[in-house]
């Protein structure tokens, strides 16, 4: 028996995980400004430690266990900026704040509320996006238009989160216009409150665009995408 370990190479094998994802980031040419989340969700912490190898800080997770799980297994890298992608109860927003820098997903006064209190109580100022619903959609939370502008004097006086983005996603099944338009309208809106007269929010962050849209969102100004399938492949 010849021993070739280490002398023999496998043309046959894939890619090792973490160059497949460097080369998927590399075929996506994102503009400087467009920040990528890349959303761990379902997959296990060694995908993670993957795509970090691929040069990726920004981890997005929808579900608080499976996110403290992963967390705790990779303590040894320590400038992974987490981003909770996923609806959040309330009882669950201590969880978050402790586990989390940004919360994408902020979707009621309530829940914004409690945050802030548990915030101010931890001493943590994270970053928050409000999450809007442009178009009824039965299987999203978020605030229609008209919701989010009538509490905006009820968020601004929120001192201890940093309400500084808009997070949207488009319902299921519309065309490629119409994708557009939810998109120009999510960005719109944001800025219509950031240049509100009386209570302003200093939003700068649009968090919109997925594996199936992103281009489009960053066409009508998404500055941060939140990509799953197209990094990592499909989820099960
Ligand atoms: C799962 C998820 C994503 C990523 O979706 P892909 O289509 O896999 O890119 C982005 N944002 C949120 C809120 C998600 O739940």
């Amino acid at each position: 028996m010849i021993d070739v370990s280490g002398t023999s190479q496998d043309f046959s094998q894939p890619l090792p995980r973490s160059q497949q994802i460097a080369q998927r980031l590399e075929q996506l040419q994102l503009p400087d400004h467009v920040r990528l989340v890349a959303v761990s969700k379902t997959f296990p912490s060694d995908v993670i430690r993957a795509a970090y190898a691929a040069g990726l800080r920004d981890f997005g997770e929808n579900k608080i266990q499976e996110a403290i799980a992963k967390q705790a297994e990779l303590k040894d890298l320590p400038d992974i900026t987490w981003h909770f992608i996923g609806h959040l109860q309330s009882n669950k927003a201590r969880k978050a704040l402790q586990h989390f820098d940004w919360i994408h997903s902020v979707d009621s006064l309530k829940l914004a509320r409690r945050l802030d209190q548990i915030a101010a109580e931890l001493g943590r100022s994270p970053i928050c996006c409000l999450q809007v619903k442009l178009l009824s959609d039965p299987n999203k939370h978020g605030w229609t238009e008209s919701d989010l502008k009538q509490v905006l004097p009820d968020l601004a006086q929120l001192s201890h989160l940093k309400l500084e983005g808009i997070m949207a996603i488009p319902p299921y099944g519309l065309l490629m216009t119409e994708t557009q338009s939810f998109f120009e309208r999510a960005y719109a809106l944001g800025q219509s409150m950031a240049n509100h007269q009386e209570t302003p929010l200093p939003i700068r962050h649009f968090s919109m665009g997925m594996s199936q849209d992103f281009p489009l969102a960053i066409a009508a100004g998404a500055n941060i995408i939140r990509l799953g399938t197209t990094l990592f492949g499909s989820r099960n």
